[in-house]
C-alpha cells in the first residue's frame, strides 16, 4: 500500500512500486531526475532515476 501522494510530483509511470496508482503522482518526498546522455538533447534523454519496478 502506498503512503500518501505527493502533489508537487506528478508522474504517469504506474508500473512504478511507488506510483499512487489512484491520481497520477508519486508518493515520495523527493525524486532524482536523471539523463542517459552526457548532454540532454531532449524529453527522451531524461529519466526518473527512483523508478523501481513494482
Ligand atoms: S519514483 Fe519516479 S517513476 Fe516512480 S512514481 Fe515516483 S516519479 Fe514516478
Amino acid at each position: 500500500m502506498n503512503s500518501a501522494r505527493n502533489n508537487s510530483i506528478g508522474c504517469v509511470v504506474n508500473e512504478c512500486r511507488f506510483h499512487a496508482k489512484d491520481t497520477n503522482h508519486c508518493t515520495l518526498d523527493k525524486i532524482q531526475v536523471t539523463k542517459h546522455e552526457s548532454m540532454a538533447k531532449d524529453i527522451e534523454c531524461t529519466d526518473c532515476g527512483s523508478f523501481v519496478k513494482e
